[in-house]
């Protein structure tokens, strides 16, 4: 089965292996306490923002960054594809590019790196828990991101189940587009708490922007709260606050609406983060926005206070 966005939700990689972003230690700011993030490759939606563009695509990717390019030549001596010059606006031609990665490999600033590596739970699972002091004496855990971890939903069974073992907290980041009957099967036994996105209300509005419909999103997020009251697991409503997008008075009346009327207590509103927008540039996306927007630039603290005050006001917690 395939979403609009094009991507296969039965995507499951053999062999324990997926596509990796990247692994990162020491944060404070996916959950409680000291925690591990594993960021996933490849997701069902393609929102317009998306504050990981190099998540979306499930395959490995060629990133250039400008600022650290010594303009040495190697790449594109070596590039056998002849996909890189310097007179390329974006510097690497996407359509010659055969994905070799030798550029990357010989880039003497790691100017170009590779975006995407397999690796195995065994693999991961060896990184992870030689941190296990720090979660547990923090109070945090390991917690998974992209991307989409769902979209490896058999991966991150797996990852998930042996960290339970471990007696590790587990937290899972999601869009929310899955087959929620396998979510129920694979994940919801071995994940203490869930991040679910909740990004437009608007059918239509999330289809333009996100690349989907949000009926089975809306859905699962119903079908999720509704079983969390076992007290098994916690789900997290989070809101992106996006200018002129998710944070118009309409979209944010009606998702507190949505929560307020399910009996949900507690949401978390993102602010926009305009790294997105030198990450896209890195990728060669073409991208419609300037500097000027506000979509590129800091989200106003004031807009947020309003905003909060909406959730508030209906009995709702902002975390
Ligand atoms: S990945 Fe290979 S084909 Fe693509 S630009 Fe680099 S060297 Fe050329
Ligand atoms: S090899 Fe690296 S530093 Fe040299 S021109 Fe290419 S991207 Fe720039």
């Amino acid at each position: 089965m395939r979403s609009s966005a094009g991507v296969s939700m039965d995507y499951d990689p053999p062999g324990n292996r997926s596509l990796i972003i990247d692994i990162k230690g020491n944060s404070l700011d996916d959950g409680p306490g000291i925690r591990t993030v594993i960021f996933l490759k490849g997701c069902p939606l393609d929102c317009l923002w998306c504050h990981n563009p190099e998540s979306k695509s499930l395959k490995a990717e060629l990133s250039w960054e400008k600022e650290k390019c010594i303009a040495c030549g190697t790449c594109a001596n070596n590039c056998s594809e002849k996909a890189i010059s310097a007179e390329n606006r974006y510097f690497i031609d996407r359509e010659r590019c055969n994905l070799c990665f030798d550029c990357a490999r010989s880039c003497p600033s790691q100017a170009l790196t590779v975006l995407g590596q397999e690796m195995s739970t065994d693999e991961i699972l060896a990184k992870l828990l030689r941190y296990k002091p720090f979660y547990s004496t923090s109070g945090g855990g390991v917690t998974l991101s992209g991307g989409e971890p769902t979209l490896h939903m058999e991966f991150t069974s797996k990852l998930l189940q042996h960290l339970r073992s471990e007696r590790v907290h587990t937290l899972l980041e999601t869009c929310g587009w899955f087959d929620y009957t396998r979510f129920k099967a694979l994940v919801l036994p071995h994940v203490n708490l869930v991040y679910f996105d909740i990004k437009l209300l608007d059918a239509a509005m999330h289809q333009r922007y996100c690349g989907v419909d949000n009926d089975r999103i809306l859905n699962n997020f119903m079908r999720l709260h509704e079983v969390s009251s076992s007290g098994a697991f916690r789900v997290l409503a989070r809101v992106p606050l996006i200018p002129g997008i998710t944070d118009t008075d309409l979209n944010i009346r009606g998702i507190a609406s949505f929560l307020h009327e399910r009996g949900a207590r507690e949401v978390a509103l993102l602010e926009n983060n305009a790294i997105w927008f030198d990450k896209c540039k890195a990728l060669g996306f073409e991208n419609r926005f300037t500097t000027d927007d506000p979509i590129t630039g800091l989200y106003d603290p004031e807009r947020k206070r309003a905003i909060e005050s909406v959730f508030m006001d209906m009995g709702i917690k902002v975390l």
